[in-house]
């Protein structure tokens, strides 16, 4: 992906990656993003599912709500993914930090109005979060396809940001008395639930160890 003005990582550049390869697999091991638009005079920055699909980022929701209304208009939005992979305990509080992944998406979005689009985008919303659900799930009734927009933010402009290792603490902070180190963080996926409505008593479905391994 070619690296614009906008798009430059300036503090700590080396840190900074362009690489599609690179922002597809942060944007793929994860589902939750935040969108980032101004609405009049007020940015707003909204937690939201999300799924990629080759170079396009889909986001979708009720047409009533603020987020789709606004995006549906085209207006300039940053989607922004972030994976917290460690906590950084450096000797002083200015050289502690934080290990990451994340990805910034600079562009605009637009209403998803074919219909099949719409379908196949909706299933890649489910299959971002469980892969292998679409597979069971009952797809949307033409009502529930109304009740939804989905909007598509070509990845025009992106980046990726990536922190990794040990605390980086100046050589006069070295032979201080303190721990320093990483603590690794990780998203934990418990023990399915079974819905105490179920109509009967259905084993879980083979594909959730999937979500376990990721
Ligand atoms: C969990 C976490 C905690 C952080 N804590 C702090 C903190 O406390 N203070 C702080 O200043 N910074 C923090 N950062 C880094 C922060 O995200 C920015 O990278 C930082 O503010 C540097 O901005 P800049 O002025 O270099 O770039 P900007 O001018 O702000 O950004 C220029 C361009 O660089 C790219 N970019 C910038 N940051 C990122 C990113 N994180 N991921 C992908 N692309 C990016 C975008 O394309 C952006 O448009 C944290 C990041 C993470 C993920």
């Amino acid at each position: 992906m070619a690296k614009t003005p906008r798009t430059t990582v300036r503090r700590h550049p080396e840190r900074g990656a362009y690489d599609r390869a690179v922002i597809h697999d942060i944007l793929d091991a994860g589902f939750l993003c935040h969108a980032g638009f101004v609405d009049g005079d007020q940015p707003f920055v909204i937690p939201t599912l999300y799924c990629r699909v080759e170079e396009t980022l889909y986001l979708h929701g009720s047409p009533l709500s603020r987020m789709l209304g606004s995006l549906a208009g085209g207006i300039p939005l940053c989607v922004t993914v972030t994976h917290l992979d460690g906590i950084v305990m450096a000797r002083s509080a200015f050289n502690s930090s934080i290990n990451y992944r994340s990805v910034v998406v600079l562009g605009r979005g637009h209403l998803v109005e074919d219909e099949a689009q719409k379908r196949a985008a909706m299933d890649a919303l489910v299959e971002q979060v469980v892969p292998g659900r679409t597979g069971d799930a009952r797809a949307p009734t033409d009502k529930e396809l109304a009740a939804t927009s989905v909007i598509a933010v070509p990845m025009d402009e992106a980046s990726a940001k990536i922190r990794t290792g040990p605390p980086k603490d100046p050589s006069f902070d070295l032979d201080l008395p303190i721990w320093a180190g990483e603590v690794p963080l990780r998203l934990e996926v418990g023990e399915p639930v079974p819905d105490p409505e179920m109509v009967a008593d259905i084993p879980a479905p083979a594909y959730l160890r999937d979500v376990f391994r990721r």
